[in-house]
């Protein structure tokens, strides 16, 4: 039985500490995208396969290699999601977003990848993204980036990552540039690893993504994507720069960036911790248009990021610390009675605002003992004397002293503190 103390592997509990925190991340994305008009939605944890397979694309890591599918009990193919992206663009055909236009949404939530565990690697983690549907060309892209910059500063974490971009241009300029690496990694392919020879049949681009060390080495004298934009690709991400200059959000440019998914055209963008290696992205997206096509439906603009809470949260304690949740708050009761009106009184007491755990019916050293394994900064104790006088005793656990109070103003004698 001793295997059924740990969970799965790539599984972790997410104790009260993480779950603040990844609360915390989840919150201040939520609020800083809603001053851009991005609305809160989540799309289910299963859905057919296919939305991931078409969407994402077979040759991706992500479809290929690390979705979690089975079948279920009716013989569907179904996975747990991988990424949110996909399953809103099914929504969206779903629901005829078609006809209402633009539509921005905010997610956050869990993703599932069955991935080789590590640090900052895990086969169950938690996203935070938008996606804007309908919004449309450069304004859509240069939006989204500054949203999730917005929200990397809202983190207070945005001096420690570096904006990559980069321009795949439209459909036909990264068609282009599809063969033009062929071209230039067929003769070289001996080099290549066995992944990325495989991906050189399938989908070259995606060798560029690949985290191999001797294919980055090989990859450094491959082409850029540069040379086949079309004059429309470079004035739309002309543009994009343009606004990122007027605002202030420094960025690079890294014309090798493709990012893991099949579905991008444009801009796609990825923001790195330098010093973090293979797991140094923090959160990253693109523009997306007509990906909504590939599930059968009519083509929409689309533009998102996803952004790694558990990494944004190592990263926010990199910088700040960590945070947690802490009861300053507990009430011990010395007998029967007092326990009847201590159960009586903090309900009052929290009715009012105060924050605080029971302790409970103890002798006054365990229940000591219990407040300061809690750590707790205040109790309030009540005896026999003190429940008959509608007092209670409250003891500062720092500085070992107590003071008498009246047990229905004691909170006021506190300056609303307690
Ligand atoms: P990576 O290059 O690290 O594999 P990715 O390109 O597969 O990332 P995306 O699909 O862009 O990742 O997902 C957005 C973000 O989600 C990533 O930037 C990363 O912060 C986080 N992320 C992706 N996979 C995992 C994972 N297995 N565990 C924890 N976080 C992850
Ligand atoms: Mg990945």
């Amino acid at each position: 039985m001793k295997e059924l103390y740990k969970p799965l592997r790539g599984m972790r509990d997410i104790l009260p500490k993480d779950a603040y925190g990844l609360d915390r991340v989840k919150r201040v994305g939520c609020e800083v995208s809603s001053r851009y008009g991005y609305r809160m939605m989540e799309t289910p944890l299963l859905e057919d396969v296919r939305v991931f397979g078409r969407s994402l694309g077979e040759s991706t890591d992500v479809v290929g290699k690390e979705m979690y599918n089975f079948e279920d009990k009716s013989g569907l193919e179904v996975a747990l999601r991988p990424e949110m992206t996909a399953g809103i663009a099914r929504a969206a055909l779903t629901h005829g977003w078609h006809q209402r236009l633009p539509v921005r949404v905010f997610y956050g939530g869990a993703m599932f990848r069955y991935e080789r565990p590590q640090k900052g690697r895990y086969r169950q983690f938690h996203q935070i993204g938008i996606e804007a549907l309908g919004v449309g060309g450069s304004q859509g892209d240069s939006e989204a980036i500054t949203v999730g910059y917005e929200v990397l500063k809202a983190l207070g974490v945005e001096r420690r990552v570096r904006l990559e971009l980069n321009s795949l241009g439209s459909k036909e300029s990264r068609r282009v540039y599809r063969e033009r690496l062929y071209d230039w990694l067929s003769p070289r392919r001996e080099g290549l690893s066995e992944d990325s020879r495989r991906r050189l049949e399938s989908n070259p681009l995606r060798i560029l993504d690949s985290k191999d060390e001797g294919d980055k080495e090989l990859l450094v004298d491959a082409p850029g994507v540069e040379e086949s934009w079309c004059d429309e690709s470079k004035r739309h991400y002309d543009e994009v720069r343009e606004h990122l200059t007027l605002l202030g959000i420094p960025y690079s440019e890294n014309g090798k960036l493709v990012r893991g998914l099949d579905y991008y055209c444009h801009t796609i963008f990825e923001f790195v911790v330098e010093d973090w290696g293979n797991q140094g992205a923090v959160l990253a997206g693109g523009c997306y248009d007509g990906l909504t096509s590939l599930l059968g439906g009519v083509s929409l603009a689309g533009v998102g990021w996803a952004g790694g809470c558990e990494r944004l949260l190592t990263l926010c304690e990199e910088e700040m610390g960590e945070e947690e949740e802490r009861e300053d708050w507990g009430v011990l009761s010395l007998g029967e009675d007092a326990e009847r009106v201590v159960r009586l009184w903090s309900e009052k007491w929290r009715g009012e605002g105060w924050r605080g755990v029971n302790i409970g019916r103890v002798t006054l050293k365990k229940g000591l003992k219990t407040a300061s394994r809690l750590g707790l900064r205040y109790v309030v104790i009540v005896g026999s004397d003190e429940w008959e006088r509608g007092e209670v005793l409250v003891r500062d656990m720092d500085e070992g002293t107590q003071v008498r109070r009246g047990y229905e103003d004691w909170r006021l004698w506190l300056g609303g503190e307690g």
